[in-house]
């Protein structure tokens, strides 16, 4: 069966013209790469034929020939030849006759999601999350490994390529039937390089060149991103959002940062830090953040500082026991949700700040439509509502009016590795990414 996310971003998408602009500069980069890997005009050509009729095929239940020849704009004989070979590549399976229409009954096929598999990898406090997903998006397995800020680079380089060792190896999926590897990894990542530059809470890091490095080890395309936009990406699935929406995300981890969604493409900046809202000052001389900068909106609103205020204020609340569980401020949101008074208190006091930040955000992007994930998510109404209000007060009226706050899904360590493989599986399929790279 086909998942939602892969309807969405087949059905939904391959009619859209934007995603025609960018397929053709796609087909270049596949075609052409780096222009090391030049190809013949021919080659070049059969490649693209090859990815309309996989684009066509990948997201429907059956078809015919003549259901290809006329999505994908091709003749009858190259339809024919690329189907014989992707049905030898096992892309494509016979499915039986379909129904008369006076002739004989035409041969029936069907796309076959498990002839290949991409690894989606999300690295973030508290685990390392690996998931093996199949081309039409569904989730074959995950595994998790903890992450925190003693995490080495050695112990994430080791522990990545082990895991999807051992997930091939778990699974019986021979090496060749990887098509690529999407990881998401949270700080700076130099975009031309895929290298992860660094997280900044990590005490022991040295840059990681995660694209090069994997895509050495595996063979295989490496597509590297921010964390954040995964769960953005991963929202976007889940949500009644079309991708050509404009939209501002938020995601409060032990961190915060915004994703920013542009004509349906997630933008990524030149670390993939488009919407560093996390250290955008909201108090003039104020608090000393990790970064070496004082006053940044993570020292008052993140889920960082929610724990050291309980810490420092040594704040009993009825239902948080270990104040080093990574799922505290996620639980914190939630009990001011619910009522609890020192929980409100909390919440109340981050929310100016939150304001403050955010309404810069929307001033500067002219996009009033705001979905808040991660711990703030738990806040559901409650803390849309308040910082709805707040954040009135601080954009033109004229902006105002248009306002969207609303708290976005519960996302799970499995939404998060679908998403962190989609790149990978729409790049394989011919489709466009949401991500840019
Ligand atoms: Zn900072």
């Amino acid at each position: 069966m086909r998942g939602s996310m892969f309807e969405k971003l087949t059905n939904g998408f391959c009619h859209d013209i934007i995603m025609l602009e960018y397929f053709s500069k796609s087909i270049y980069k596949v075609c052409y790469g780096n222009g090391a890997n030049m190809k013949h005009p021919a080659e070049r050509l059969s490649e693209i034929n090859r990815l309309a009729v996989l684009r066509s095929i990948s997201g429907r239940q059956t078809f015919t020939k003549m259901d290809v020849v006329r999505e994908a704009h091709l003749s009858l004989p190259t339809v024919n030849g690329i189907l014989a070979a992707l049905e030898t590549e096992c892309y494509v399976v016979p499915n039986g006759n379909g129904e008369s229409r006076g002739g004989r009954p035409p041969a029936l096929y069907r796309f076959n999601p498990v002839a290949r598999y991409a690894i989606g990898i999300k690295v973030d406090s508290p685990t390392i999350a690996i998931g093996l997903v199949d081309l039409q998006a569904n989730l074959h397995r995950v595994v998790e490994y903890p992450f925190d800020d003693d995490s080495t680079s050695e112990y994430i380089e080791a522990t990545l390529t082990q895991g999807i060792l051992d997930i091939l190896a778990e699974q019986k999926i021979e090496p060749a039937k990887m098509i690529g590897l999407g990881i998401g990894v949270p700080g700076y990542f130099e975009r031309d390089t895929g290298t992860w530059l660094g997280y900044l809470p990590l005490r022991s890091f040295k840059q990681i060149p995660l694209r090069d490095l994997f895509s050495k080890k595996f063979g295989v395309p490496v597509y590297v991103q921010h964390a954040s936009n995964i769960y953005t990406f991963a929202e976007i699935q889940k949500s009644p959002l079309r991708l050509r929406d404009d939209v501002l995300f938020i995601t409060c981890t032990e961190g915060v940062k915004a994703s920013v969604v542009v004509d349906g493409q997630i933008l990524s900046g030149d670390h993939g830090n488009f919407g560093r809202l996390g250290h955008f000052t909201v108090v003039e001389h104020g608090r000393t953040c990790y970064c070496g900068m004082k006053g940044c909106l993570e020292m008052y609103a993140s889920g960082r500082s929610i724990r050291e205020e309980i810490k420092a204020k040594l704040l009993q609340i009825d239902g948080i026991a270990d104040l080093n569980d990574p799922a505290l401020p996620y639980r914190v949101f939630q009990l001011a949700a619910e009522g609890n008074e020192i929980c409100r208190r909390l919440v109340e006091g981050a929310i100016p700040y939150m304001a403050y930040a955010f309404a810069t955000l929307i001033n500067l992007t002219d996009i009033g439509h705001l979905v808040l994930l991660g711990a703030y998510a738990e806040g559901g109404t409650y803390v849309a509502d308040l910082l709805r209000h707040d954040i009135l007060q601080r954009v033109p009226k004229i902006a105002g009016v248009q306002l969207f706050v609303r708290a976005g899904n519960r996302l799970t360590k499995e939404d998060f590795v679908i998403s962190a493989a989609m790149p990978a599986i729409q790049t394989h399929l011919g489709f466009r990414s949401a991500i840019s790279f």
